[in-house]
């Protein structure tokens, strides 16, 4: 495909929003603003941008991906975030879903990515998409991030062999985790954690999914 112009990547990704809408895998008007304020084409090396409206995974550096746009969406709508929560995401990747999550809660968002070239793509990208309440950091996300710690919501976006303690320690009371967690590399179930206000762990499961591995201490190992 011959590169497109700022305005034809505009309006196919336009496109994509209102048929995720229209089939209702965007259910909010706020996860709909969010979607067309934040392009998924400000998120990509420049050769993927003419691609970046179609519903699928996209290459990132470093040999990891871009998730595809329904399932960003449907986590973000399990997510229920409101102005105001603190949220931790796992698996900065490109900066994507974290840009997303601060245009819902607008508020800070710390997002923990292990591989340091994508914490630099991630920056690179927030900045010129003119994001400036994410906070990239350089770590293992299996662990948290203890210094703001507890949290309304986590939500990781690699696939863990089982659920992180660490993350379950750093929910807050009424709080909700979004994981995909499986026995597999790459094939998942989607759950919804949630702890309750006394500090019971309940889990859903929403579906399969598809995630590249959560590597880390409390997750795949390398
Ligand atoms: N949320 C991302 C976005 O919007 O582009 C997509 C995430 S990509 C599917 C998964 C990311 O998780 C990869 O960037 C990978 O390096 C990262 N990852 C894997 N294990 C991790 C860990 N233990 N801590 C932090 N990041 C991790």
């Amino acid at each position: 495909m011959t590169s497109l112009d700022e305005e034809e990547l505009k309006k196919l990704w336009e496109r994509t929003v209102e048929r995720l809408f229209r089939e209702g895998i965007i259910k909010s008007e706020a996860v709909r603003r969010a979607f067309l304020k934040y392009p998924r084409y400000l998120f990509v090396e420049e050769r993927y941008r003419p691609y970046a409206h179609v519903d699928e995974p996209l290459p990132i550096p470093a040999g990891q991906t871009i998730s595809a746009p329904h399932m960003v969406a449907i986590m973000l709508e399990l997510s229920e975030l409101k102005p105001g929560m603190k949220v931790l995401e796992i698996g900065t990747g490109s900066g994507w879903n974290a840009a997303l999550i601060s245009e819902l809660v607008k508020t800070d968002v710390y997002t923990v990515e292990r591989i340091p070239e994508l914490v630099e793509f991630a920056r690179r990208n927030l900045e010129r998409a003119g994001v400036e309440n994410v906070h990239v950091i350089p770590g293992d996300g299996t662990k948290g991030f203890p210094p703001k710690a507890p949290y309304d919501r986590i939500i990781v976006t690699a696939g863990a062999p089982k659920i992180p303690e660490p993350l379950l320690e750093q929910l807050k009371p009424g709080g909700r985790l979004v994981i995909p967690v499986g026995r597999y590399h790459l094939w998942q179930d989607l759950y919804i954690v949630d702890k309750d206000l006394d500090g019971r762990i309940r889990k859903k499961v929403w579906g399969g999914v598809a995630f590249v591995p959560l590597i880390g201490e409390y997750g795949w190992r390398e």
